[in-house]
């Protein structure tokens, strides 16, 4: 049986990042993956394609030119799925070549399969074919991910009912769309098809979104949705998802409203791709979500020699927190100098307008009693925002007003300044 210093299950951005810094430690590192490629959801269902989609969607409708010359105006007339798929298919080709290049250049050894623990230090991988081999390691990363939420009451079909790994094979572009979720995927999807002029319903059981963000920045980003003829449907529960045929999707709200549309997007979470594991027999256990618990610090479970790190540990879930996580998560698994995890990751939105924030919100900052002051740029005033045609976005800055350091930043917009500033706590 072989034997790894680390193995690391899962090549998405949190297992990419433990795998190369392990191995560029000198450490011998197995990457194990069950998907046909490497890159994980960040490359093949979440960030990069949703972030193509979003890219070609603003360059094929002129979505940035709108301000200039009105609602109207488009680049291509009709824009159709291929148009979109083309671009996408490159943009994954080429990332898998590069990430298949730095697992080379790193001599970290991949295998493909599906691993799952047979002791605390042996696991199977179980291959395509049905071949099974094992492999030892003093140490595991373990970065599965996550999966979407598919509940038995919603009647997927892969074509009208759709999650948000399936919404990327859509074969025509729908006329309207409901999408249930106001989560950051649900939230992107929506803003991206209402940038090609689909009519789009949000459904969401709470009365709010994004509330993770700045409450002024959601209010001046919702104002942006339904401007821009978005229907919020918030406050109200799900009771009923039916297809009464091809294109024709009916959700029943508490209630009794009925919202209809072609196709329905469902992106109401997702749950840590943990059952293969078989964890019972490492002696981890995971929670309703299939989530798996860690040292916020060190990302130890509670089994002390495996490590976890990214989506399979819950928020925030994005890609580049799965990366230093995974980072963060090898250097300790390995007994080598780690920093702490930033007190503040900045997060990005990739909606349309986009979002980025870092620091402490407004709402967090009254809690904690620290007196404050706000300054706020709206893009519509600046030059920039003249010459690019901006009436919508802003930036806000809030600082400390005993130490005058920088509490928190929070953008909504499109064309918004490409830096970021780290905020740390008075
Ligand atoms: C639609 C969508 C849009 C998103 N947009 C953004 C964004 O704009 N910005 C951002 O920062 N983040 C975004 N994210 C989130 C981002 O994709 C995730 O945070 C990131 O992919 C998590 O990385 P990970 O390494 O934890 O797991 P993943 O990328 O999920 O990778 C896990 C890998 O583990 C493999 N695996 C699972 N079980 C096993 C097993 N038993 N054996 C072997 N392999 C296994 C899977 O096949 C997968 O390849 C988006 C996600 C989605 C779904």
């Amino acid at each position: 049986m072989e034997h790894y210093d680390l193995i690391v299950i899962g090549s998405g951005p949190a297992g990419r990042r433990a795998a190369i810094q392990a191995a560029k430690f000198g450490r011998s590192v197995l990457v194990v993956e069950r998907g046909r490629r490497v890159g994980g959801v960040s490359v093949h269902t979440g960030t990069i394609p949703s972030k193509t989609l979003r890219e070609t969607v603003l360059n094929l409708t002129g979505w940035r030119e709108r301000g200039f010359y009105g609602r109207s105006y488009r680049v291509k007339q009709d824009i159709s799925a291929d148009d979109l798929m083309a671009r996408l298919h490159k943009t994954l080709d080429h990332e898998v070549e590069v990430l298949e290049h730095q697992f080379a250049r790193n001599k970290v050894d991949t295998i493909r399969g599906e691993a799952r623990f047979v002791d605390t230090h042996v696991i199977e991988v179980l291959g395509e074919a049905g071949d099974v081999q094992a492999f030892k390691a003093a140490r595991y990363v373990i970065t599965v991910g996550t999966r979407p939420f598919r509940p038995d009451y919603v009647p997927f079909d892969g074509e009208f009912v759709v999650d948000s790994d399936e919404i990327l094979e859509l074969k025509e572009l729908p006329r309207s769309i409901a999408v249930v979720g106001a989560g950051v995927i649900g939230v992107e999807y929506a803003s991206i098809f209402s940038a090609l002029d689909v009519h789009v319903t949000l459904v969401e059981p709470r009365n709010s979104m994004l509330d993770f963000l700045d409450k002024e920045l959601v209010a001046d980003f919702t104002h942006q949705l339904r401007d821009r003829g978005i229907a919020l449907r918030f406050g109200a529960k799900v009771e009923k998802i039916e297809k009464h045929g091809p294109a024709d999707c009916e959700i029943t709200l508490e209630g009794g409203r009925c919202v209809r549309s072609n196709v329905i997007l469902f992106a109401a979470g997702r749950m840590g791709a943990t059952p293969s594991l078989n964890l019972d027999a490492c002696g981890l256990e995971v929670d309703h979500r299939g989530r798996l618990r860690v040292d916020p610090v060190t990302f130890q479970t509670s089994v002390p020699h495996i490590y976890a790190a990214g989506d399979v540990i819950g928020f925030p879930s994005l890609a580049s927190t799965s990366m230093e996580q995974g980072r963060i998560a090898a250097c300790q698994a390995l007994g080598e100098k780690a920093y702490d995890p930033p007190e503040y990751f900045p997060y990005g939105i990739y909606a349309v307008p986009e979002i980025s924030t870092v620091g402490m919100t407004e709402e967090e900052i009254k809690e904690r009693g620290i007196p404050y002051e706000c300054g706020v740029a709206r893009f519509r005033e600046t030059s920039r925002g003249h010459i690019m045609g901006l009436e919508t976005g802003m930036l806000k800055m809030i600082f400390s007003l005993k130490t005058r350091r920088l509490l928190g930043c929070h953008i909504v917009g499109e064309g918004r300044p490409n830096w970021c500033i780290s905020a740390r706590r008075s």
